[in-house]
Parts: C-alpha cells; sequence; structure tokens
C-alpha cells in the first residue's frame, strides 16, 4: 500500500520571487553627448583604434560640432589615419579633466 499525499503540501511560499536569478543589469540611459561632455570641462575625444596590430590613440578636438551629437555616433564616423581600420574606440578625453574628483572617491554631483 502506498499513500499519495497530494493536497497535503504545503504551499512553496515564496517561490515565485527568484531574486538571485535576477541580473542587475547596467543602467542604460542616453548616450553622453559632445554637450555633456564640455560641461564636464572636457572637450577632446580620445579615440583608440583597436586594431591590436596598431593601437593608435589620438585626441581630437570637437570644438566645430554641435553639442547634440551623441559621442558614440563618432565611432562611425572617424577611420584610424595610421592602419585606416574602422573598428574605433571613442570615448571623452577624461585626462582634461579639471581635478576636482579623487579617482577613489568620486562623485557624481
Ligand atoms: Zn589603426
Amino acid at each position: 500500500m502506498y499513500c499519495l499525499d497530494q493536497g497535503e503540501k504545503p504551499e512553496r511560499a515564496g517561490s515565485y520571487a527568484d531574486h538571485g536569478m535576477v541580473k542587475a543589469k547596467q543602467p542604460h540611459g542616453p548616450p553622453m553627448t559632445l554637450g555633456n561632455m564640455r560641461e564636464l570641462g572636457v572637450r577632446g575625444l580620445a579615440v583608440h583604434c583597436l586594431n591590436h596590430a596598431c593601437r593608435h590613440q589620438a585626441i581630437i578636438g570637437v570644438d566645430d560640432y554641435a553639442d547634440a551629437i551623441e559621442i558614440p555616433s563618432f565611432r562611425h564616423r572617424l577611420k584610424c589615419t595610421k592602419c585606416g581600420g574602422r573598428n574605433v574606440d571613442v570615448r571623452p578625453n577624461w585626462l582634461e579633466q579639471p581635478p576636482t574628483e579623487s579617482l577613489t572617491g568620486k562623485q557624481w554631483r
């Protein structure tokens, strides 16, 4: 003789709340624009060639470009002057930023 213990199981409370499964996604805000960058005191873009055989780096001035231009859009506009590759990384030239923030105690306003 055996027993089917249906209907006697306690509800597994909270089994739907799999907090451990929730991935911490990075907030995905709008891309930084040249205007945002200038507000932070940076007026140039640091461009890195992602071709490992080349690794050319350059700083380009963007004073002639409008504030509304998104920085990631430069990746499609630029190409490496050394190897001609279009696989470049573009980011604000943070080295220009006035040293008001320490690297260890970063403050975002
Ligand atoms: Zn290159």
